[in-house]
């Protein structure tokens, strides 16, 4: 399981970086990006997005 960013509706807004506790997500070049070593998957960051572009995937 990860956590995935659908980059069509990521504005680069920045709430998940806020919203994450451990660091994992960074914005650049106005996208939020994932450190996949660092998240622990506590999903903290899905609702914070007002886009709507933050999901967990099962298979990736
Ligand atoms: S799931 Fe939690 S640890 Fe992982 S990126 Fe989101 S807020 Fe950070």
């Amino acid at each position: 399981m990860k956590i995935i960013i659908d980059y069509t509706k990521c504005h680069g807004s920045g709430e998940c970086v806020k919203a994450c506790p451990h660091g994992a997500i960074q914005i650049i070049g106005n996208k939020a990006k994932v450190d996949h070593d660092k998240c622990d998957l506590d999903g903290l960051c899905i609702p914070a997005c007002p886009h709507d572009a933050i999901y967990f995937s099962e298979d990736a």
